[in-house]
Order: C-alpha cells, then sequence, then structure tokens
C-alpha cells in the first residue's frame, strides 16, 4: 500500500506545513502525482489523460494525510468511486509528526447489499506493511471481471442502464420509463437495471446529485455497462458534464429514438432522413469538450452518424447537413411526382396510424397479405409502405402502413420524417389503430391525436378501431368499443376484419355494404402485380403505384 519511508516523509513533512499531502501511486509503486492540498482537503488533478478502459480500476491509488486522524470522509468515498481509484488510503498525522493509524477503503464488486465501498478497520503501519498490495488489487480487479461476465446474457448485446431523473408523479415516471425499455430493447440493446430518481431538487448541471452518480458509477462498473440511457431529454451542457464526470457513454431519449430509426431506415429517404436528425441532434453537442466527443459521436454499439466518427467536426457536419438536405428535397420532390400520378388515378388512400407498437403493421399485412416486417419492436417500421387493396365491386383503396407515433418524440424529428407524414396528407381516411391491452391505452390516443393536431392532419376524416382484442376479456373489449363509439378487432383474427372493411367503405363511400369481403385469398383481394415490397422499391424511378 505504501512503505514506511514513504509514510513517514509524507506525514513528517505534512506535519510541518499543516496541509495534507497526498500521492497517487501506479500498481508497481510508483508514484505519479503530488498534490499539496489545506488542512481540510486536497484537489485531485484531471486524470481524464490517464484513462483506462471505463470497467476497469485506474491502476491508481490515492495516499494522503490527514492532520486531525480523522477518518475517511464522504469526500475521499466520492473520489474513490468517481475516479475508480485502486484504493483510498489515509494517514493520520500523530503529534511527532510520525505516521498514527491507516484508514483506508475500496470499491466492490457486485453485492447483494449494493454496497459500494469497504473501509478497512484502521490498520497500524506493522500492518499495512503486511499487505502484499500487487496481489491484493489483482484478485480485487478479477472479482470485478467475474460480477461483470456472470450477468452477460447474450453475448454480444450491448449492457445499458436505463436512467430517469424528474420531478413528475412516481406514476409517471414508472410509465415513461417501461415505454424507455421497450425502446431500449428495440434497439438491440440489453437493459440491465432501470433506475427512477426524484430528488427534491434537480441539480442542473448533471440532473443527478453526486452521491447518486457515485452509486451509479459503481453499479456500472459492478455490472460492466458503460452505457446510460437517459428517459429525459438532456441539454448539450448536461450531456457534456454527465460524461466528463463519468466517463461513461450517455444517450438521452431522441438520441435513442434516432438510433431505433437508424436501424430501421431501408429506403434511401428513411436514411437520409435519419441520418440528417442525428447530424442535427449532434451538432450543438459538439461545440463542448473534445473529451466526451468520441463518446457522444459514438451512439449505441458504434453506430454514429456517418462513418466518420473520429474526425467529425463542426465544419463538417453542417456540411454534410446541407448535402443531405439537397438530397432530401430530390427525393422529395420525386416523391410528389408519384403521389401526383396516383391520385390522379382517383384510388382513394387509407392510412393506417397509431401508437407504436398497435399492431399497425400486422394489420396492414393481414389486409395485403404481404410479409411486410412484422416485430414485436417498437418502430418495426419506419418507411411507409403502400399497397392497393380491391374490395367487392372492383373498388379499390390504397393502404398505406407508417412508422409509429410516441410521446415526447421530438419536434424536430416530426419535421425529419417528412416521407411518412407527406403521405399522411393525401390520404382520404386514417384508420387510427389502438392497442386496447395496453393499460395506457387512452394516453395513447390522445398522443397520437395531439401529433395529428401538431402536424396538420387534424382534418382527414379518422376511423378509430381498437387492435388485440384477444388479450383482454370479451366483455371489457366490448364495454371500451361502446364508450369509443369503435370497431375492436385481432389483427391476428383475419375472420373478424370484416367489420373494418364496412366501416373503411362507409367512411369512404358513404353507404354500407353488406359483406363487402371477398375470402382472405391473397390472389382474390390483391392486386399481385404491385403487392411486393421489392416491386415497390424499384418504383424509385417514377412510375406510379
Ligand atoms: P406496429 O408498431 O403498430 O406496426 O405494430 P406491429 O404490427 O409490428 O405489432 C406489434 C406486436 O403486436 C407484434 O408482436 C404483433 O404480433 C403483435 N400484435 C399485433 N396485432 C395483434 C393482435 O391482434 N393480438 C395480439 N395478441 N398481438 C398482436
Ligand atoms: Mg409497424
Amino acid at each position: 500500500m505504501v512503505t514506511a519511508e514513504v509514510a513517514r516523509l509524507l506525514t513528517e513533512l505534512s506535519g510541518e506545513v499543516r496541509r495534507q499531502i497526498g500521492i497517487l501511486v501506479g500498481r508497481r509503486g510508483g508514484i505519479e502525482f503530488v498534490i499539496v492540498g489545506d488542512q481540510k482537503g486536497l484537489t485531485i488533478p484531471d486524470l481524464s489523460r490517464e484513462r483506462t478502459a471505463t470497467l476497469r480500476l485506474r491502476g491508481l491509488r490515492l495516499v494522503h494525510t490527514h492532520l486531525q486522524g480523522e477518518p475517511l470522509s464522504q469526500e475521499d468515498l466520492t473520489d474513490l468511486a468517481l475516479l475508480r481509484l485502486d484504493m483510498i488510503v489515509a494517514l493520520s498525522v500523530s503529534d511527532e509528526g510520525s505516521p498514527g493509524l491507516v484508514h483506508a477503503a475500496h470499491l466492490l464488486p457486485e453485492n447483494r447489499g449494493k454496497k459500494v465501498s469497504e473501509m478497512f478497520p484502521p490498520l497500524s503501519m506493522g500492518q499495512v506493511a503486511d499487505i502484499d498490495f500487487l496481489k491484493w488489487v489483482q484478485s480485487l480487479e478479477e472479482e470485478f471481471q467475474r460480477g461483470q461476465r456472470s450477468v452477460t446474457l447474450e453475448g454480444a448485446r450491448e449492457k445499458a442502464i436505463l436512467l430517469s431523473v424528474g420531478r413528475e408523479s412516481r406514476g409517471a415516471l414508472e410509465n415513461s420509463m417501461e415505454e424507455l425499455k421497450a425502446l431500449a430493447e428495440s434497439s438491440g440493446v440489453e437493459v440491465m437495471d432501470s433506475i427512477i430518481q426524484r430528488p427534491q431538487v434537480l441539480s442542473p448541471a448533471t440532473l443527478l446529485g453526486e452521491g447518486k452518480l457515485k452509486e451509479l458509477l459503481v453499479q456500472c462498473m459492478q455490472q460492466g455497462v458503460d452505457l446510460i440511457i437517459f428517459d429525459q431529454n438532456l441539454t448539450p451542457g448536461q450531456m457534456a458534464s454527465i460524461s466528463d464526470r463519468t466517463e461513461l457513454r450517455v444517450v438521452d431519449r431522441t438520441q435513442l429514438i434516432l438510433d431505433i430509426f437508424s436501424q430501421r431506415a431501408h429506403t434511401q429517404d428513411g436514411k437520409v432522413q435519419v441520418e440528417l436528425a442525428q447530424l442535427k441532434y449532434l451538432l450543438p453537442r459538439l461545440a463542448k469538450k473534445t473529451l466526451a466527443l468520441s463518446r457522444l459521436t459514438g451512439g449505441i454499439g458504434g453506430r454514429g452518424p456517418g462513418e466518420t466518427k473520429l474526425e467529425i467536426d463542426r465544419r463538417r457536419v453542417r456540411d454534410r447537413i446541407h448535402l443531405l438536405e439537397k438530397e432530401l428535397r430530390k427525393l422529395s420532390k420525386r416523391r410528389a411526382l408519384r403521389r401526383s400520378r396516383r391520385t390522379k388515378s382517383g384510388i382513394p388512400v387509407v392510412s393506417i396510424i397509431g401508437y407504436t407498437n398497435a399492431g399497425k403493421t400486422t394489420l396492414f399485412n393481414l389486409l395485403t397479405e404481404s410479409r411486410f416486417l412484422v416485430e414485436d419492436k417498437l418502430f418495426a417500421t419506419l418507411d411507409p409502405a403502400t399497397r392497393r387493396l380491391r374490395f367487392l365491386k372492383g373498388r379499390e383503396v390504397v393502404v398505406t402502413d407508417t412508422v409509429g407515433l410516441i410521446k415526447n418524440l421530438p419536434r424536430d424529428l416530426l419535421g425529419s420524417f417528412r416521407a411518412t407524414f407527406d403521405e399522411l396528407q393525401e390520404s382520404d381516411l386514417l384508420v387510427h389503430l389502438v392497442d386496447i391491452s395496453n393499460p395506457f391505452f387512452e394516453e395513447h390516443i390522445d398522443t397520437v391525436e395531439r401529433i395529428l393536431m401538431e402536424l396538420d392532419l387534424n382534418h382527414i376524416p379518422r376511423l378509430l378501431v381498437f387492435n388485440k382484442e384477444d388479450r383482454v376479456r370479451p366483455e371489457e373489449a366490448r364495454a371500451i368499443g361502446q364508450k369509443y363509439g369503435a370497431i375492436t378487432l385481432s389483427a391476428l383474427h383475419p375472420e373478424r376484419l370484416e367489420t373494418l372493411f364496412d366501416a373503411i367503405e362507409k367512411a369512404l363511400w358513404k353507404e354500407s355494404v353488406q359483406t363487402a369481403i371477398l375470402p382472405l385469398d391473397p390472389g382474390a383481394v390483391v392486386d399481385r402485380s404491385v403487392n411486393s415490397y421489392q416491386t415497390r422499391e424499384r418504383e424509385d424511378d417514377g412510375r406510379p403505384i
């Protein structure tokens, strides 16, 4: 830990100048820093240049003097955690300047009691001499790594801890956290823990107080996590100071949503839009310290926007934004052309909208019997898919599946996803699909209605439809349906679709058509020539659908 000679030197000098003196010592005993403080404490220099992998101990221990023989203080323990020191040692300075009792503490690997650190009982210098520090610290490090490994369930999946800090009611925070969990999982992250904090006052710089930050950091080390996902959106300053304080990668709600969008974007349109949104979000955050930069641009699983992660700078980002905006304008002209051809043909457009995960894609597939992507993930769909559907009497409609709407979808994002929302503007009918089995479905309805208003879409007729009725009791489904004057169905049960077709026809042509639907034989219902996704992809040449 510390040799008798060095300890003596420190306590003698310290006693003489009446100030704390500290040294930062490497694993093999080399002294890396000497720090002179005041009577009560000392300030540790910025160690960020001495960076080690976030999940390991720093490889430095702090040995310092305490003039009053006081035990380790809260600040000492905070430094221990935030700096991931191997150990913190306080030497009491006796009256004649020689070392008295020694107080020491170290971080703890994952443990039942969720303890962050452990203090040794006070030691004499004789006992200190008996400790083989190198051996001791290596076995501590091994224990940490065992803890980190034992919780790796599925190999390559990236681990993260979710964090929510706010003054809203607990219920509201929990509800939002559930959604964040679903979002995180659909982005492919393994959620190790989710922590909700409701402090009396929010710390403006880091949201979280020092003590909580410390616990969080140690938990991250214990569980082998170096990614924190905040349920709140962080200001550029907060993001930088949290990741500076902790050296963890910090992602907020918007970035998580953007990350999911970027994984799901398949068409050129979608890809351009997502990258644009990511860069716009990133730009103000680039002004901050360069240290945090690599963490900010790293994104989840290293998936940042573009490939120029390392040399990315503000000017390049701006250039790229201009380029993408130009490309987007070009693409949107082409889209408009395609659309106008379709509108001219006079076929009504029905768009399926709704909160994410409501079952839109499932219903769309069922309607069109296509094999479009359906996954139990939020945002499984990004690009609008469009199919033609033929009703009895030769009537046709175009049905589009849309991206899910979700609460707190940042305004910037709404603007960024024009492709989806442009299509909606052309709709003659919006089928608003709601997951009846979700306990928060009423909130989801409100959210969707609000977004429709913001997007100027609320003039389009809407048909409220409850999905997943198979997951609630029949009486309950009936009652809810009655209350809202809405259809209930299950997109997994085609035999119940008739009422939906009926209602769509009624809404579009203002008349009821009895038994409007043909049996669900794909050949009979769907115009095969325009039915596959591949066909649609090739539509980029401007041919009408
Ligand atoms: P979207 O985000 O609205 O497009 O939702 P998806 O169509 O991707 O569906 C989300 C999840 O809900 C998938 O796992 C579907 O299998 C499931 N799902 C959709 N409709 C129903 C339904 O009527 N009943 C049940 N039990 N699950 C459904
Ligand atoms: Mg979908």
